[in-house]
């Protein structure tokens, strides 16, 4: 037990559905630690550009110890942090921000969060062959995560442009051969040959995601082969349309609550110096789902 008090919050908007909360409250009760986790809703920039850079000196003045940031805002305030990770340039987004030598940092926990959950579960080969659907901002940090890791990923998606981006960015701040890399379309036609040598197909799109349920980001003229493990990244449903569909061939599947929760314990760690504990903040995040 330490007298320190962790102001701990989350800015995005809207946020009315986020679970972050109830995981962090978890964490710090657990720990006994005092403290709270705010979520602070901010329009998107323009409008909310005084109150991010207002939320970022509140960090630096130690009034905030730490802040997870979503939806709109992850790449916006990149350019007012002080320094920011190699894996949050490579990435091109912020998901954690924290004070550490007079300095505001922007980490990306997703990355990492999400190779803990691939490497704890069955899903895991060394040196294997993804596919990505999406190319967004989740589908830097998989593939970043991937990639550094030894895996070959193919990045399929409706706008091959926004693929082949990705995959630039992500070899020129790994230093890495290009052929580790590989962009499609997302259709029938393109994804079809690819698939024998495949390992892990990864949803990184909302599709499937509440309230859309049934959508899915999977071409439906053909079924998933069981031998490819599916992970879907959407945890609201934990069952989403793609992952009952790979179940239903016989396949390996894993939604992303695992991910949600290893992104968080890292953060809660850079914040408080603390081990996390995962058990905990899994608990809390099912009782919301
Ligand atoms: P994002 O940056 O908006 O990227 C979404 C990607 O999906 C884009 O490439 C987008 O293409 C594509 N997409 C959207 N609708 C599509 C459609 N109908 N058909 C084909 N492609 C489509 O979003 P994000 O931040 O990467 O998040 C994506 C999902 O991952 C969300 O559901 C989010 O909740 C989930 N996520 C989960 C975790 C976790 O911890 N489990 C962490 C991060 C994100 P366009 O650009 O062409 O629209």
């Amino acid at each position: 037990m330490t007298n320190k008090y962790y102001s701990l919050g989350l800015i995005g908007y809207p946020l009315e559905h986020s679970i972050s909360p109830a995981i962090h409250m978890a964490a710090m009760q657990e720990l006994k630690l005092s403290g709270e986790y705010i979520p602070y809703s901010v329009l998107p920039t323009p409008s909310g550009e005084s109150q991010l850079k207002q939320l970022i000196e509140r960090v630096r003045s130690k009034e905030i110890t730490g802040l997870n940031v979503t939806i709109p805002h992850k790449q916006s305030i990149m350019q007012w942090l002080d320094t920011l990770t190699p894996a949050a340039t490579a990435i091109g987004a912020v998901n954690t921000i924290y004070l550490k030598g007079g300095k505001v940092i922007g980490e990306n926990t997703d990355a990492p969060g999400f190779l803990t959950d691939l490497k704890s579960s069955s899903l895991w080969v060394e040196n294997g062959t993804a596919l990505i659907l999406g190319a967004g901002g989740a589908a830097r940090a998989v593939s970043y995560a991937l990639v550094q890791a030894g895996w070959e990923i193919t990045v399929a998606a409706r706008r091959v442009d926004q693929a082949d981006k990705l995959i630039n960015d992500i070899s020129e701040a790994l230093v890495t051969n290009n052929k580790m890399m590989k962009s499609l379309k997302l259709d029938d036609e393109a994804l079809r040959p690819g698939l024998d040598s495949c390992n892990l197909i990864i949803n990184t799109t909302p599709l499937g995601m509440s309230p859309a349920i049934d959508t899915n980001p999977w071409p439906s003229e053909f079924s998933i082969p069981p031998h490819i493990g599916v992970y879907d990244l959407v945890y609201n449903p934990l069952e989403t349309s793609l992952i009952n569909q790979a179940k239903s061939m016989g396949g390996n599947t894993r939604n992303g609550l695992g991910m949600l929760v290893e992104q968080a314990a890292l953060a809660f760690e850079l914040w408080t110096g603390l081990k996390p504990p995962k058990k905990i903040m899994l608990e809390a995040a099912s009782q919301l789902l």
